[in-house]
């Protein structure tokens, strides 16, 4: 009977290692394919803008073009060049995260004045839509990396202003008793539920061919979640597809 236990135990056990061995397979096919995408996907997002350069650039060696033809092909090679360049620095950004090389420094400042900051450098993109851009806020100091926390509402006051066609932007902040949050609300075409749960991923976007066209990389709600995550902190959405949409995140108060 002993012999048939020491056997029944040592069938469980192998069981187990293969269930776990099984398990771990299916993780790294798992990276594996993500990495995999991850790649493709950086691969798509540098052909697109090359393709255009390299075009733009022959229309200006091969062709006659008069001087107002010319400016348009530069400019079109210069904002492309652009896009790379803001593709290259989100990659960069994210891989530090990724390595734990946070490189955060957490430290009081205060956000009403950053706030200000952001609104008179972004003030004359809303402009330029027939945007406003409100932003309501009182003096408090938070703890946080200011250039940090800076990137995070650039990137979600820029995709308010692109993804918003008429009607407002709304910054404000609602202090509590140890934290404050600080919400980013728009009137534009806002995000249907389908894709709420994966609008953090990288190069997830609900209109690839929009986004592009806007200029974006795909990449800034990845980084914002990553900021945020590295400050101990998550970003919120609610969002209701015509009506607009809410994004939120927590800061703790100093
Ligand atoms: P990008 O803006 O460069 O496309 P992001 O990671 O910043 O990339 O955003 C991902 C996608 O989330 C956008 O392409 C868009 O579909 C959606 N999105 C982000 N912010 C908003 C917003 N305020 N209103 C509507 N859609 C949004």
């Amino acid at each position: 009977l002993d012999r048939k236990d020491e056997f029944g135990q040592l069938a469980d056990s192998l069981n187990q290692m293969a269930d776990r061995l099984r398990a771990d397979n299916l993780e790294m096919k798992r990276m594996y394919q993500k990495q995999s995408q991850f790649f493709a996907d950086i691969t798509h997002e540098i052909r697109n803008p090359l393709h255009t350069i390299s075009g733009a650039l022959e229309m200006l060696e091969m062709h006659d073009l008069d001087e107002d033809q010319k400016i348009k092909y530069i400019k079109t090679a210069s904002r492309q060049t652009h896009r790379i360049n803001r593709l290259f620095k989100d990659l960069v950004t994210l891989q530090r995260y990724d390595s734990d090389d946070h490189f955060i420094e957490k430290k009081p400042f205060d956000l009403q004045l950053l706030i200000h900051t952001l609104q008179e450098l972004l003030e004359p993109d809303a402009e330029d839509k027939g945007l406003s851009l409100i932003c309501e806020t009182e003096p408090i100091r938070v703890l946080g990396d200011p250039n940090k926390i800076e990137q995070v509402l650039e990137n979600l006051i820029s995709n308010a202003i692109k993804f918003t066609n008429n009607g407002h932007i709304r910054l404000n902040t609602k202090e509590k008793t140890d934290s404050v949050i600080i919400e980013i609300e728009d009137t534009g075409i806002g995000i249907s539920k389908e894709h709420l749960e994966r609008l953090f991923d990288r190069f997830y976007r609900t209109d690839k061919a929009r986004s592009r066209d806007k200029g974006g990389t795909g990449l800034g709600l990845a980084v914002v979640k990553s900021i945020l995550n590295a400050h101990g902190t998550e970003i919120h959405v609610e969002s209701e597809p015509g009506k607009g949409s809410k994004f939120w995140f927590k800061l703790d108060k100093v």
